[in-house]
């Protein structure tokens, strides 16, 4: 088959990988070129262990302070409050403790197999060494702040991760830059990273393009349809790209196209702000997640990525990047040593569901049409997984995870 595949991020492009392991004829449409919006910047983590849901239980005690305080872990921007309230109800009652133990069921069938995905479609791109599995250390103050998590680490523990506790002399032997700081730590050994998720999206788009992928520099607008079936993708400026099927991989700007193929999809962008230390002058050899300043702390190929946030404001509000300034203070307090003479700053949109799930199914009203979107925090982790899940969906196979709770229609049933 001819498969359009709308957006060229993470998601998109281990779409079509997998896609043309089947033998399928792929044709990217974006007006950007690869990793140039979400997948660009994020904090690259890697983790079988990410499957908690963002929304966590007595969530809601903290949304007076996500209103008062910009600057915070997270933050509502006033104005756009009215604009995201009936999401956020949604999120809040999925951070109920039974639906938390679902969905986090749901996110490691997704996240278990990381490396089994990618490591194919990696091996193929000549890029294997962009991924690396030295695990991750999720940093505390010290064991009675960790008790507040604990809840949430058994709950990944019965799912299978395997996390280790790890006292504070342990801690400064793994890392020593975090000596004086953490005196308690968790070890996730199963974890892996990139180096850079830009490089290692677009060394996937690369080798898509030298197996016959084909790009199409526009923004999709709409799909002409025969029966159920889109028989093109509709592109701005009145062009259309005949195809046999398309797969819809648009991150956090896929809910307008979404709703031409199925009911109406809730997803919302969750802004996220990274600051890279060109500079980095500490030894880090693991990931690290300090989890009381909700910031990931990560050493790659560029330099340490310090990421983090959590801003609702929606798609089209300019960044502000005092979040990101706020992302460097909470480093240098880490690592008062770190050299932050050469930083840069950034802002992404994660597209995120208010259940925490991606959206991964056939579009419920077209019969070749398939939805890989709304990731949220975990699109590196999930994207290959999600390419194969595709793959397996457009060829007719069994699914190798369940997918009934990322389905398309989970919102209606849930209206
Ligand atoms: C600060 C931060 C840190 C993060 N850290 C991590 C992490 O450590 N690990 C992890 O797994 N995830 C992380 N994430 C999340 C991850 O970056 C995203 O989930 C992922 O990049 C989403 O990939 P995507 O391909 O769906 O979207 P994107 O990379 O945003 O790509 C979507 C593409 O679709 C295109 N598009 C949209 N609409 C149209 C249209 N109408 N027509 C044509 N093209 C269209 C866009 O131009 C864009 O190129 C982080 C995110 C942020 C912001």
């Amino acid at each position: 088959m001819h498969i359009a595949v709308i957006g060229n991020g993470i998601v998109g492009s281990c779409c079509a990988a997998w896609l043309q392991r089947d033998g399928h004829r792929v044709t990217f449409i974006d007006p950007l070129g690869p990793a140039e919006a979400t997948s660009f910047g994020n904090a690259g983590s890697l983790s079988p262990s990410a499957c908690l849901p963002v929304g966590m239980p007595g969530m809601w005690k903290r949304v007076p302070r996500w209103l008062l305080d910009p600057l915070g872990p997270l933050s509502v921007r006033w104005r756009y409050a009215p604009v995201v309230a009936p999401w956020l109800l949604r999120f809040l009652r999925a951070s109920e403790p039974a639906e938390v133990v679902r969905i986090a069921g749901a996110l490691r069938g997704l996240l278990s197999p990381i490396f089994d995905c990618y490591e194919p479609i990696l091996q193929r791109a000549g890029a294997t060494s962009l991924m690396t599995r030295s695990g991750c250390l999720y940093v505390y103050s010290g064991p009675e702040a960790a008790r507040q998590w604990k809840w949430g680490m058994d709950v990944r523990r019965s799912l299978g991760v395997e996390l280790r506790d790890v006292g504070e002399e342990e801690l400064v032997s793994l890392e020593p830059d975090l000596k004086g700081r953490f005196r308690f730590g968790i070890l996730a050994p199963e974890n892996g990273s990139t180096t850079d998720p830009a490089a290692l999206t677009r060394a996937i788009y690369a080798r898509c393009e030298v197996d016959g992928a084909t790009a199409v520099r526009a923004r999709a607008t709409g799909f002409r349809m025969s029966g159920t079936d889109v028989t093109a993708v509709q592109l701005e400026g009145g062009r259309e790209l005949e195809c046999d099927g398309v797969v819809l991989a648009g991150g956090a700007w896929s809910a307008r196209l979404a709703r031409q193929l199925g009911p109406p999809v809730p997803l919302e962008t969750q802004r996220g702000y990274h600051v890279t230390v060109a500079s980095n002058n500490l030894g880090l050899c693991h990931t690290v997640m300090a989890v009381e300043h909700n910031m990931m702390v990560n050493p790659m190929g560029m330099g340490l990525r310090l990421a983090g946030s959590v801003e609702f404001a929606g798609l089209s509000a300019p960044p502000n990047f005092a979040r990101a300034d706020v992302l460097l203070a909470r480093g240098k307090e880490m690592f008062p040593h770190l050299d932050t003479s050469r930083t840069t700053q950034w802002m992404g949109h994660r597209p995120c569901l208010p259940d925490s799930l991606p959206v991964i199914g056939a579009a419920p009203r077209a019969g070749n049409a398939w939805f890989a979107f709304g990731h949220g925090h975990i699109g590196m982790c999930g994207a290959a997984s999600t390419g194969r899940e595709v793959a397996n969906l457009v060829a007719g196979r069994m699914p190798q995870i369940d997918l009934a709770p990322f389905a398309p229609t989970r919102f209606r049933r849930a209206a």
